[in-house]
Protein backbone atom coordinates (compact mmCIF):
# COMPACT_ATOMS: atom_id res chain seq x y z
CA UNK A 1 0.00 0.00 0.00
CA UNK A 2 1.38 3.09 -0.87
CA UNK A 3 2.50 5.10 2.49
CA UNK A 4 2.65 9.18 2.25
CA UNK A 5 4.80 8.91 4.93
CA UNK A 6 7.34 6.92 3.63
CA UNK A 7 10.11 9.32 1.96
CA UNK A 8 8.72 12.34 4.03
CA UNK A 9 10.48 14.14 7.20
CA UNK A 10 8.06 17.17 8.23
CA UNK A 11 9.50 20.75 9.29
CA UNK A 12 8.16 22.59 12.29
CA UNK A 13 8.06 26.49 12.66
CA UNK A 14 8.22 27.85 15.86
CA UNK A 15 9.51 30.78 17.70
CA UNK A 16 10.01 31.60 21.57
CA UNK A 17 7.57 34.62 20.64
CA UNK A 18 5.03 32.59 20.27
CA UNK A 19 4.87 31.67 24.68
CA UNK A 20 3.10 35.87 24.55
CA UNK A 21 0.18 35.23 23.00
CA UNK A 22 -2.66 36.28 25.14
CA UNK A 23 -2.45 36.84 29.42
CA UNK A 24 -4.58 33.26 30.49
CA UNK A 25 -6.61 36.02 32.58
CA UNK A 26 -10.15 37.41 32.86
CA UNK A 27 -12.80 36.37 30.11
CA UNK A 28 -9.28 34.43 28.47
CA UNK A 29 -8.73 31.73 31.18
CA UNK A 30 -9.29 29.11 28.93
CA UNK A 31 -5.99 29.99 26.49
CA UNK A 32 -2.78 28.17 27.44
CA UNK A 33 -0.37 30.20 26.64
CA UNK A 34 2.47 27.25 27.08
CA UNK A 35 0.31 25.51 24.33
CA UNK A 36 3.05 25.52 21.89
CA UNK A 37 6.04 25.51 23.39
CA UNK A 38 4.60 22.31 25.24
CA UNK A 39 4.09 20.55 22.00
CA UNK A 40 7.71 22.11 21.03
CA UNK A 41 9.39 20.75 24.37
CA UNK A 42 7.45 17.15 24.17
CA UNK A 43 8.47 16.76 20.45
CA UNK A 44 12.46 17.75 21.58
CA UNK A 45 11.96 15.62 24.46
CA UNK A 46 10.56 12.28 22.72
CA UNK A 47 13.76 13.00 20.23
CA UNK A 48 11.56 13.08 17.15
CA UNK A 49 12.47 16.86 16.93
CA UNK A 50 16.34 17.96 16.10
CA UNK A 51 16.98 21.74 15.90
CA UNK A 52 17.25 21.16 12.49
CA UNK A 53 13.71 20.04 11.83
CA UNK A 54 12.63 23.61 13.82
CA UNK A 55 12.52 26.64 11.22
CA UNK A 56 12.81 29.95 13.36
CA UNK A 57 10.70 32.43 11.84
CA UNK A 58 11.23 36.36 11.85
CA UNK A 59 8.36 38.86 12.62
CA UNK A 60 5.75 39.68 9.87
CA UNK A 61 7.10 42.79 8.36
CA UNK A 62 4.38 45.58 8.11
CA UNK A 63 4.72 45.64 3.90
CA UNK A 64 3.71 41.90 4.16
CA UNK A 65 0.68 42.83 6.55
CA UNK A 66 -0.60 45.50 4.06
CA UNK A 67 -0.66 43.12 1.25
CA UNK A 68 -4.50 41.96 3.45
CA UNK A 69 -4.72 44.38 5.93
CA UNK A 70 -5.63 48.17 5.60
CA UNK A 71 -3.58 51.66 6.69
CA UNK A 72 -6.42 52.49 9.19
CA UNK A 73 -6.72 49.27 11.00
CA UNK A 74 -2.85 48.73 10.78
CA UNK A 75 -2.16 52.06 12.18
CA UNK A 76 -4.64 51.57 14.86
CA UNK A 77 -3.05 47.74 16.01
CA UNK A 78 0.05 50.17 16.91
CA UNK A 79 -1.71 50.86 20.01
CA UNK A 80 -1.56 48.36 22.90
CA UNK A 81 -5.04 50.00 24.12
CA UNK A 82 -6.89 49.24 21.21
CA UNK A 83 -5.36 45.92 21.01
CA UNK A 84 -6.51 45.39 24.46
CA UNK A 85 -9.75 46.70 23.99
CA UNK A 86 -10.76 44.87 20.89
CA UNK A 87 -9.57 41.30 22.18
CA UNK A 88 -11.27 42.40 25.67
CA UNK A 89 -8.39 41.66 27.67
CA UNK A 90 -8.29 42.67 31.03
CA UNK A 91 -4.82 42.96 31.49
CA UNK A 92 -2.92 46.42 29.65
CA UNK A 93 0.91 47.14 29.07
CA UNK A 94 0.61 50.65 27.61
CA UNK A 95 4.34 50.42 26.39
CA UNK A 96 4.94 47.18 25.16
CA UNK A 97 2.56 45.33 22.42
CA UNK A 98 3.18 42.07 23.43
CA UNK A 99 -0.02 40.42 21.50
CA UNK A 100 0.67 42.70 18.37
CA UNK A 101 4.16 40.97 18.37
CA UNK A 102 2.68 37.63 19.12
CA UNK A 103 0.68 37.77 16.09
CA UNK A 104 3.45 39.18 13.86
CA UNK A 105 5.41 36.68 14.64
CA UNK A 106 3.06 33.71 14.28
CA UNK A 107 1.94 35.25 10.96
CA UNK A 108 5.98 35.15 9.93
CA UNK A 109 5.89 31.36 10.89
CA UNK A 110 2.93 30.84 8.58
CA UNK A 111 5.11 32.67 5.71
CA UNK A 112 8.43 30.70 6.72
CA UNK A 113 6.07 27.11 6.59
CA UNK A 114 4.74 28.37 2.97
CA UNK A 115 8.18 29.08 1.82
CA UNK A 116 9.51 25.64 2.84
CA UNK A 117 6.33 23.70 1.73
CA UNK A 118 6.21 25.17 -1.76
CA UNK A 119 10.14 25.28 -1.98
CA UNK A 120 10.65 21.58 -1.22
CA UNK A 121 6.78 19.95 -1.09
CA UNK A 122 7.66 18.91 2.55
CA UNK A 123 4.92 19.25 4.72
CA UNK A 124 5.08 22.03 7.15
CA UNK A 125 3.50 22.74 10.69
CA UNK A 126 3.26 26.09 12.11
CA UNK A 127 2.97 25.57 16.20
CA UNK A 128 0.79 28.33 15.76
CA UNK A 129 -1.51 30.12 12.85
CA UNK A 130 -5.14 30.14 11.23
CA UNK A 131 -6.42 33.01 12.84
CA UNK A 132 -9.52 32.70 10.58
CA UNK A 133 -11.73 35.16 11.97
CA UNK A 134 -9.56 38.10 11.16
CA UNK A 135 -10.84 40.85 8.73
CA UNK A 136 -8.83 43.08 6.67
CA UNK A 137 -10.04 46.22 8.97
CA UNK A 138 -11.22 44.51 11.84
CA UNK A 139 -10.38 41.97 14.54
CA UNK A 140 -12.90 39.12 15.62
CA UNK A 141 -13.00 36.26 17.39
CA UNK A 142 -9.65 36.43 19.40
CA UNK A 143 -7.88 37.11 15.63
CA UNK A 144 -6.04 40.14 14.45
CA UNK A 145 -3.82 38.93 11.90
CA UNK A 146 -5.41 37.03 9.02
CA UNK A 147 -1.96 34.70 8.35
CA UNK A 148 -3.51 32.68 5.92
CA UNK A 149 -4.47 35.52 3.44
CA UNK A 150 -1.53 37.10 4.12
CA UNK A 151 0.64 34.04 3.12
CA UNK A 152 -1.67 33.65 0.02
CA UNK A 153 -1.08 37.61 -1.19
CA UNK A 154 2.53 37.13 -0.38
CA UNK A 155 3.25 34.00 -2.66
CA UNK A 156 0.81 35.37 -5.74
CA UNK A 157 3.09 38.46 -5.78
CA UNK A 158 6.14 36.58 -5.94
CA UNK A 159 4.45 34.37 -8.81
CA UNK A 160 5.29 31.17 -6.76
CA UNK A 161 1.84 30.08 -6.85
CA UNK A 162 -1.75 31.23 -7.52
CA UNK A 163 -4.63 28.63 -6.69
CA UNK A 164 -4.80 27.61 -3.06
CA UNK A 165 -6.92 25.62 -1.04
CA UNK A 166 -7.87 26.12 3.04
CA UNK A 167 -9.03 23.33 4.44
CA UNK A 168 -10.64 24.17 7.78
CA UNK A 169 -11.84 21.91 10.28
CA UNK A 170 -11.72 24.23 13.37
CA UNK A 171 -14.39 24.08 15.55
CA UNK A 172 -15.58 27.22 14.52
CA UNK A 173 -16.19 28.85 10.97
CA UNK A 174 -13.21 30.11 9.06
CA UNK A 175 -15.22 33.37 8.70
CA UNK A 176 -12.84 35.98 7.72
CA UNK A 177 -11.66 33.71 5.05
CA UNK A 178 -14.63 33.23 3.95
CA UNK A 179 -15.56 36.79 3.21
CA UNK A 180 -11.77 38.02 2.30
CA UNK A 181 -12.04 35.19 -0.64
CA UNK A 182 -15.72 35.66 -1.83
CA UNK A 183 -15.17 36.63 -4.94
CA UNK A 184 -11.92 34.74 -5.51
CA UNK A 185 -12.60 31.77 -7.94
CA UNK A 186 -8.69 30.61 -7.16
CA UNK A 187 -8.78 30.29 -3.17
CA UNK A 188 -11.27 26.91 -2.54
CA UNK A 189 -12.39 27.25 1.38
CA UNK A 190 -14.02 23.84 3.15
CA UNK A 191 -14.70 23.61 6.44
CA UNK A 192 -16.78 21.70 8.69
CA UNK A 193 -17.65 23.28 12.24
CA UNK A 194 -20.30 23.75 14.62
CA UNK A 195 -20.43 27.09 14.68
CA UNK A 196 -21.50 29.63 11.78
CA UNK A 197 -20.95 33.12 11.91
CA UNK A 198 -22.03 33.99 7.87
CA UNK A 199 -23.15 32.20 4.81
CA UNK A 200 -22.01 32.76 1.43
CA UNK A 201 -22.72 30.65 -1.76
CA UNK A 202 -20.71 30.50 -4.05
CA UNK A 203 -18.80 27.20 -6.08
CA UNK A 204 -15.72 27.64 -4.64
CA UNK A 205 -17.14 26.90 -0.66
CA UNK A 206 -18.07 24.28 1.38
CA UNK A 207 -19.52 24.67 4.78
CA UNK A 208 -20.74 21.78 6.59
CA UNK A 209 -22.23 22.58 9.83
CA UNK A 210 -22.19 19.50 12.00
CA UNK A 211 -24.37 19.04 15.76
CA UNK A 212 -22.29 20.83 18.02
CA UNK A 213 -22.62 17.68 20.49
CA UNK A 214 -21.27 15.10 17.34
CA UNK A 215 -18.91 12.13 17.58
CA UNK A 216 -16.24 10.41 16.51
CA UNK A 217 -17.88 8.74 14.22
CA UNK A 218 -20.49 10.98 12.79
CA UNK A 219 -17.85 13.84 12.28
CA UNK A 220 -15.43 11.69 10.28
CA UNK A 221 -17.99 9.73 8.15
CA UNK A 222 -18.92 13.38 6.96
CA UNK A 223 -15.43 14.05 6.36
CA UNK A 224 -14.37 11.30 5.14
CA UNK A 225 -17.80 11.89 2.14
CA UNK A 226 -17.27 15.96 1.66
CA UNK A 227 -13.19 16.17 1.45
CA UNK A 228 -12.83 14.03 -1.33
CA UNK A 229 -14.92 15.06 -4.14
CA UNK A 230 -13.63 18.36 -3.33
CA UNK A 231 -10.22 17.87 -5.36
CA UNK A 232 -12.04 16.39 -8.42
CA UNK A 233 -13.53 20.38 -8.74
CA UNK A 234 -10.61 22.01 -8.02
CA UNK A 235 -7.17 21.26 -7.88
CA UNK A 236 -4.96 23.71 -5.50
CA UNK A 237 -1.30 24.21 -6.20
CA UNK A 238 -1.08 24.78 -2.35
CA UNK A 239 -3.26 23.23 0.46
CA UNK A 240 -3.46 25.37 4.01
CA UNK A 241 -4.78 23.39 6.74
CA UNK A 242 -6.47 24.71 9.82
CA UNK A 243 -6.39 21.73 12.61
CA UNK A 244 -8.52 23.33 14.95
CA UNK A 245 -7.65 21.19 18.18
CA UNK A 246 -11.29 22.78 19.52
CA UNK A 247 -13.45 19.87 18.58
CA UNK A 248 -11.41 18.08 21.30
CA UNK A 249 -13.97 16.17 23.17
CA UNK A 250 -11.52 18.23 26.20
CA UNK A 251 -11.32 21.47 24.79
CA UNK A 252 -12.87 24.18 27.56
CA UNK A 253 -14.68 25.75 24.97
CA UNK A 254 -15.91 23.24 21.85
CA UNK A 255 -18.99 21.28 23.57
CA UNK A 256 -18.22 18.38 20.51
CA UNK A 257 -17.14 14.73 21.68
CA UNK A 258 -14.29 13.86 19.05
CA UNK A 259 -11.95 11.47 20.93
CA UNK A 260 -7.95 11.96 21.06
CA UNK A 261 -7.95 8.92 18.92
CA UNK A 262 -10.67 10.96 16.31
CA UNK A 263 -8.72 13.97 16.53
CA UNK A 264 -5.40 11.85 15.29
CA UNK A 265 -7.56 10.17 12.62
CA UNK A 266 -9.15 13.32 11.15
CA UNK A 267 -5.84 15.03 10.83
CA UNK A 268 -4.14 11.66 9.13
CA UNK A 269 -7.24 11.74 6.73
CA UNK A 270 -6.50 15.15 6.05
CA UNK A 271 -2.83 14.87 5.41
CA UNK A 272 -2.94 11.72 3.93
CA UNK A 273 -5.74 13.02 1.40
CA UNK A 274 -3.45 16.06 0.22
CA UNK A 275 0.16 14.24 0.33
CA UNK A 276 -1.22 11.49 -2.24
CA UNK A 277 -1.53 14.22 -4.26
CA UNK A 278 1.52 15.44 -3.71
CA UNK A 279 0.24 18.85 -2.62
CA UNK A 280 2.40 21.21 -0.94
CA UNK A 281 1.06 21.61 2.61
CA UNK A 282 1.23 23.57 5.36
CA UNK A 283 -0.56 22.83 8.63
CA UNK A 284 -1.54 25.72 10.86
CA UNK A 285 -2.62 25.14 14.55
CA UNK A 286 -5.67 26.94 14.55
CA UNK A 287 -7.90 27.09 17.67
CA UNK A 288 -7.62 24.41 21.06
CA UNK A 289 -8.37 25.44 24.72
CA UNK A 290 -8.16 24.53 27.81
CA UNK A 291 -5.14 23.00 29.75
CA UNK A 292 -5.54 19.83 27.52
CA UNK A 293 -5.85 20.78 23.88
CA UNK A 294 -2.02 20.98 23.35
CA UNK A 295 -1.99 16.91 23.09
CA UNK A 296 -3.87 17.24 19.99
CA UNK A 297 -1.23 18.93 18.05
CA UNK A 298 1.06 17.23 19.49
CA UNK A 299 -0.12 13.76 18.24
CA UNK A 300 -0.52 14.87 14.77
CA UNK A 301 3.06 16.13 14.55
CA UNK A 302 4.26 13.15 16.62
CA UNK A 303 2.49 10.70 14.07
CA UNK A 304 4.42 12.39 11.34
CA UNK A 305 7.86 12.59 12.37
CA UNK A 306 7.72 8.66 13.60
CA UNK A 307 6.20 7.35 10.72
CA UNK A 308 8.70 8.61 8.59
CA UNK A 309 11.20 6.64 7.14
ZN1 LIG B 1 -12.15 27.68 17.02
Amino acid sequence: MWNPFRHEYVRVVYSADYIYGLPSVGEHQTFDIMRFKKIRDRLVKEKLLTRKNILQPDLCSYDDLRLVHTEEYLKKLQDPQYVNRVLRLDAVNLFYNSILEYFRAVTGGTLLATAFALRRNIPTFNLGGGYHHAHADKAEGFCLINDVAVAIEKFRALGRAHRFMIIDLDYHQGNGNLLYFKDDADVFTFSIHADAWVEIDRPQNRDILVPSNCDDETYLTVLAQELPPVFNEFQPEAVFYIAGSDPYEKDAIGDMRISRQGMLERNLFVYRMVREKEIPLIVLAGGGYGKDSWEVYYDFIAYCLKNKK
